[in-house]
């Protein structure tokens, strides 16, 4: 199978520089739902070099950034799953970064903690999942846009 994040679909591209990516993900597990990506294939973080690092710090900065810009989340979960027993899917190393709202979860305490629960969540419905959290065009367009005034 090729790598969805070294060959991502063009309209799920919103920044790219010499070193990394920033896409809207396929299976939003909220509304802007974003990833930072490497651009060079690297699945663990011991592989990824200096530049590469400091460039996906810069790039979450970037992501939420441009994201309380346009959709204005009350916070964000930012985290990386590295490993398949971390439950890392896909094998090029990607930040996640999740915009989060007041209320939009019932029990939102612990963020990211929870992610040794051993719970059938309903968000892991990749479907249902994006029907529910994929932005409408209108709102990719803004996200789009802020992405292209670059950052401050
Ligand atoms: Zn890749």
């Amino acid at each position: 199978m090729e790598c969805p994040f070294c060959n991502p679909r063009p309209e799920n591209v919103l920044y790219e520089d010499g070193l990394i990516r920033i896409l809207l993900d396929s299976y939003p597990a909220n509304r802007g739902h974003l990833l930072v990506v490497p651009k060079r294939h690297v699945e663990r973080w011991e592989e990824l070099r200096d530049g590469e690092k400091s460039a996906l710090v810069r790039g979450v900065d970037l992501a939420m950034e441009k994201l309380e810009e346009t959709l204005k989340p009350d916070g964000f979960n930012v985290g990386m799953n590295l490993g398949r027993a971390a439950g890392q899917t896909v094998p090029h190393l990607h930040v996640h970064v999740i915009p989060r709202w007041e209320g939009d979860c019932k029990r939102p305490r612990g963020g990211v903690r929870k992610a040794v629960l051993d719970v059938e969540d309903e968000n892991l419905n990749l479907k249902e999942r994006w029907i529910r959290n994929r932005l409408g065009d209108d709102e990719i367009r803004a996200l789009r846009e802020a992405f292209l005034e670059g950052g401050t």
